[in-house]
């Protein structure tokens, strides 16, 4: 099932199968429709060709940080005696984020098909696909898939008479965000609790059991059969420089028509929401703008309609491309409860591991509910800010940075309306952020 009809302006390469009527997502539909033959044309080809094909590709990790995906698999160290692992990060949990879902849900066998070719180039026999824990319907999905694919001989010893051996699971989140960051993904899939490691050593040298590791997003490992398919080059050509390729954009908040729809890097913005997602709820005005999750800072409208949905794009306007999980919120839309509605997501999921994170999101979700209340006072909007700031860069993992940036932006921004919500006059000096301890 698709979340929305296709639009004429997508480019579907990732998405191709799913919108012919009638597709199934079963492995005779996948197979009839020219699935698996990238795998087998990689079996042809030296790992070193294959990511030479990633690299020209300029694919970047779609997950969110947008590294080289080329650069990543290159940095594994084949010759290691020790086993090789893939690991699928399927934790979709970014507020604003719902695209990995439409590919397992409509498509498994290409994300399959993605991790046998990544196998082929590490030397990898076996792999994992880790799924958010409240996504327990993918979860049966992907265990369906992967049971089709062993009894067609995609999967398990000598694949197709290639020599070839891998083995895939699906494995069950408990439901934490902070298990979609790769080093506690990793912690959860060993059966430990979901904390961060230190890095280095990175995942790709040190990941699962300490042994080298492929560990993608869902979306970057579905994007590979394509590379092989249309040349590294043409996917690039897609794209823009140093961003080929299409991204699964999630155009959720206040569009007229929300949906998942495959856009091509770079595609503008004002063309995004007024074409494709069918224009502002209701006819009006543009407030806010989030580009990739809610952990991305937030532009103001009239920052946000000139630009183009890329990452360098997003970057030299303050934000990031992040997941490509877009969150629009029209004029109705109240700042303040906005902000507190994020932190009170970024406060619960917190992992507790690390003091600023820990105590900065519980104190940022208090404050900004006394604000909401109406019982703030000048002082606080600047505690909120400060706060923010002295999480960022601070803390032990990038949730941290993830519940300062959108706070700060939006208090930056939007200031008035906090002060709109002032139980006493602006005017009010503001003291020792050491009074903080008066919030309690
Ligand atoms: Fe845990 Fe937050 Fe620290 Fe990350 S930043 S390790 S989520 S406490």
């Amino acid at each position: 099932m698709l979340f929305n009809e296709p639009h004429p302006l997508e480019t579907r390469v990732l998405t191709k199968r799913m919108h012919e009527p009638g597709y199934n997502g079963t492995v005779e539909a996948y197979e009839r429709y020219g699935g698996y033959k990238q795998f087998l044309k990689a079996v042809e080809m030296t790992p070193d060709d294959i990511i030479g094909e990633v690299k020209t590709s300029n694919l970047r990790g779609r997950g969110g940080a947008g590294f080289p995906t080329g650069m990543k698999w290159g940095f594994v160290p084949r010759q290691s005696p020790k086993p090789k692992y893939i690991v699928v990060n399927g934790d979709e949990s970014e507020p604003g984020t719902c695209k990995d879902r439409v590919l397992i849900e409509n498509d498994p066998h290409l994300l399959i098909e993605g991790c046998l070719i990544a196998a082929r180039v590490v030397g990898a026999e076996r792999g994992y696909v880790y799924i958010r824990g409240e996504y327990r319907y993918l979860i049966d999905i992907m265990e369906r898939a992967i049971d089709e694919a062993y009894r067609a001989g995609w999967l398990g010893k000598n694949i197709k008479g290639t020599g070839i051996n891998f083995d895939l699971r699906a494995h069950s989140g408990a439901g934490a965000y902070e298990c979609g960051e790769e080093s506690a993904l990793l912690e959860s899939l060993e059966g430990k609790r979901g904390n961060p490691r230190i890095r280095p050593p990175f995942p790709a040298v040190a990941g699962l059991y300490a042994s080298p590791t492929v560990l993608n997003n869902v979306e970057t490992f579905a994007a590979v059969p394509s590379i092989l398919e249309m040349g590294g080059k043409a996917w690039a050509d897609l794209g823009i420089e140093k961003a080929g390729g299409t991204k699964l954009t999630c155009l959720t908040g206040h569009f007229n028509k929300p949906g998942v729809y495959e856009l091509t890097l770079g595609f503008p913005v004002e063309k995004m929401i007024n074409e494709v997602g069918g224009g502002v709820r209701g006819g009006r005005k543009m407030k806010a703008f989030i580009p990739g999750g809610s952990s991305c800072p937030v532009l103001t409208g009239d920052e946000a309609w000139p630009l183009n949905m890329d990452y360098d794009s997003m970057a030299k306007a303050g934000s990031m491309l992040g997941s490509g999980g877009v969150i629009l919120m029209d004029e109705t839309t109240d700042m303040v409860k906005a902000a507190l509605r994020i932190m009170h997501f970024y406060a619960h999921e917190s992992c507790g591991w690390c003091i600023p994170c820990r105590e900065g999101t519980a104190w940022l979700k208090k404050l900004l509910t006394r604000l909401d209340a109406g019982s703030g006072s000048a002082r606080d909007i600047d505690l909120v800010g400060d706060l923010a700031k002295n999480m960022l860069g601070r803390t032990f993992c990038p949730l941290g940075d993830a519940a300062a940036l959108p706070t700060m932006s939006i208090v930056k921004k939007f200031r008035h309306e906090f002060e709109a919500k002032l139980s006493r006059p602006v005017s009010v000096p503001v003291t020792s952020p050491d009074q903080l301890v008066s919030l309690g």
